[in-house]
């Protein structure tokens, strides 16, 4: 994206203080994804950072439930790719494969079908927010283990104090991250 884009996408995100905890600032999408051109944006812009990644082809875009499937289906159409739903536990109907993780206060798991990814196959991982980088660790490591190869992780916001992409490098194992 150019500096305008960027400035114009996050003049779309809305920030709710305190929410879901005092002391967050969670950053709202929803403001975006409902503004037509601002969505055709972003999923362009998303699709830009992909194809911009070092290392080539993507096979898969797998996406963390739920806003990662919003922003992972149409991402998965622009890059000729397919899409794989990481899911919370327990939704999934078939046999599946289930990585848990800490969160700042407790802790969560994320699930797929154990057959979601052929072996070998590259798989762009995409979340809306990387904040501690907590989840995108776990959905990084649960493709890995589903037998993907990392393309890496792409994210429409980045909370760059919460140095995320740190706690994120140990899963990507050297796939590239990116931002809008
Ligand atoms: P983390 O595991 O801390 O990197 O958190 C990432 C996940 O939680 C993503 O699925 C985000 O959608 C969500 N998330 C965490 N913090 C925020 C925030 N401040 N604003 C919006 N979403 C957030």
């Amino acid at each position: 994206t150019t500096e305008d884009d960027a400035a114009g996408l996050l003049a779309l995100l809305r920030s709710v203080p305190d929410h879901p905890a005092p002391g967050v600032t969670f950053w709202d999408i929803t403001p975006l994804l409902g503004d037509a051109q601002a969505l055709a944006r972003a999923t362009g812009a998303l699709a830009e950072a992909a194809r911009a990644l070092p290392g080539g082809r993507i096979d898969l875009v797998a996406g963390v439930e739920a806003r990662g499937f919003v922003l992972g289906a149409p991402l998965a159409l622009a890059l000729g790719a397919g899409f794989v739903p990481l899911r919370k536990a327990g939704k999934l109907p078939w046999r599946t494969v289930r990585q848990d993780y800490s969160l700042e206060y407790g802790e969560a798991s994320i699930e797929a079908h154990e057959d979601a990814v052929p072996a070998g196959a590259r798989v762009l991982v995409i979340d809306d927010v990387l904040a501690t980088g907590g989840t995108a660790s776990a959905a990084c490591t649960l493709v890995q283990r589903l037998g993907g190869e990392l393309a890496g992780a792409l994210f429409l916001l980045e909370l760059v104090g919460l140095d995320g992409r740190a706690a994120l490098a140990t899963a990507l194992g050297g796939a590239p991250v990116a931002a809008v």
